[in-house]
């Protein structure tokens, strides 16, 4: 029995790890079994190359590693994660909830190519992960959306270190390309920016209900 997969994606400053927190309360309160997962795994060897990547070994600006290739980097964290930890959990018809996924490549890769060059790619990308390295596909994905400003206005509240969050234009790329992958994809689209934290939720509860 194949299990259900829920996908919180947006760019940074979004609020993705607030919804994330809420959805989870949710489900806790409501006595529902379920496993968390977030990417990447910072803590894990198999992100050792997306740590590399994030620490600018690879160039300090996120065009300098081509999408394919930094899509390799976290896709080997997922199919880790997966294989070791809730692969057996999900076969057997569990319910997870995931803080980022594939979808996450799609965005903040799928960024450093130019609109016509972003299809293809996304293409490529959903053969590669769930396709050829048998990754699950979610049963459904919620795209955070907001205005660039308010994603700005927030990172700027909370501070960012990265390569990604340091670079204003890339995550303004970020936000076309995620806007583009969620039509092209089918995503449902959460209107995620000046409106409180538990409208947002409700929204995104809403969009899973039936899936839980
Ligand atoms: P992400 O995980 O997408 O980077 P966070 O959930 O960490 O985003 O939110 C970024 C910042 O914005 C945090 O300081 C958070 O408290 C704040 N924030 C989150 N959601 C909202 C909201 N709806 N309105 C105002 N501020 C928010």
């Amino acid at each position: 029995m194949q299990g259900r997969l829920i996908v919180l994606e947006g760019i940074d400053g979004s609020g993705k790890s607030t919804q994330y927190g809420l959805l989870v309360r949710r489900l806790e309160m409501e006595g529902r079994e379920f496993r968390r997962v977030g990417f990447p795994r910072y803590d894990c060897s198999s992100s050792a190359l997306v740590r590399a990547y994030l620490a600018g070994d690879f160039g300090s600006a996120p065009g300098d590693v081509n999408p394919y290739a930094a899509s390799t980097f976290y896709a080997v964290d997922r199919y880790a994660s997966f294989r070791t930890d809730w692969g057996r959990f999900y076969d057997g018809g569990g319910l997870v909830l995931c803080d980022r996924w594939t979808t996450s490549n799609a965005c903040h890769q799928g960024a450093k190519l130019p609109a016509e060059q972003r299809g293809p790619f996304l293409d490529w990308l959903a053969e590669f992960e769930y396709g050829l390295l048998g990754l699950p596909r979610p049963d459904r994905v919620i795209y955070l959306d907001v205005a660039i400003k308010d994603a700005v206005d927030r990172l700027e509240r909370r501070g960012g270190e990265d390569i990604h969050e340091r670079d204003r234009d890339y995550l303004a790329a970020c936000l076309d390309a995620g806007r583009f992958a969620a039509a092209h994809y089918g995503w449902i689209v959460v209107s995620a920016g000046d409106r409180t934290p538990e409208a947002i939720h409700g929204d995104i509860y809403r969009a899973v209900l039936d899936i839980l």
